[in-house]
């Protein structure tokens, strides 16, 4: 059997914060405004691998009112969900992503976010992909006022 999921994730760029994509942190002015550390991938992946297997969201199984997950590690969260996957038979196909900023460019720090996300999903860095656009200046995103990723998976079992 194979399953698709989605996931899709937008956060708030303010200065004095990490821009954290997939665990690898990209040296910038600005970065993900959140609850928890603000990886806007990390979290869009985390409802696609969830959402695929049915299990449920990251809202819900992270609470963002619940202060046992204030500034966690979206990589921990990340792995906690794949955990919850695995345990339900599933074994990751392939994982596709885009993540839409101005700024900064995605593409030089690309291999080292698809290896971050691979060891952390127990795969090989070739069955995940992630790219980078820009919103050609248009709307929040544009004008550099937001970050937004969207997450594709295929699972499958036996
Ligand atoms: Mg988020």
């Amino acid at each position: 059997m194979i399953r698709i999921g989605i996931g899709r994730d937008i956060h708030r760029l303010e200065a004095g914060r990490k821009f954290l994509l997939g665990g690898v942190e990209i040296p910038f002015g600005k970065g993900e405004l959140g609850h928890s550390d603000g990886d806007v991938l990390a979290h869009a992946i985390i409802d696609a691998i969830l959402g695929a297997a049915g299990l449920g969201d990251i809202g819900e199984i992270f609470p963002a009112e619940d202060p046992a997950w204030k500034d966690s590690h979206s990589m921990d969260l990340l792995k906690s969900s794949w955990d919850y996957v695995k345990e339900a038979g599933w074994r990751l196909v392939n994982l596709d992503c885009t993540v839409t900023c101005e700024e900064p460019k995605i593409l030089p720090h690309r291999e080292k976010i698809c290896r971050s996300l691979a060891r952390v999903l127990e795969t090989d860095a070739g069955s995940v992909f992630v790219k980078g656009k820009t919103n050609e200046g248009l709307g929040f995103i544009g004008a550099g006022e937001a970050v937004e990723a969207l997450a594709v998976c295929l699972i499958e079992k036996e």
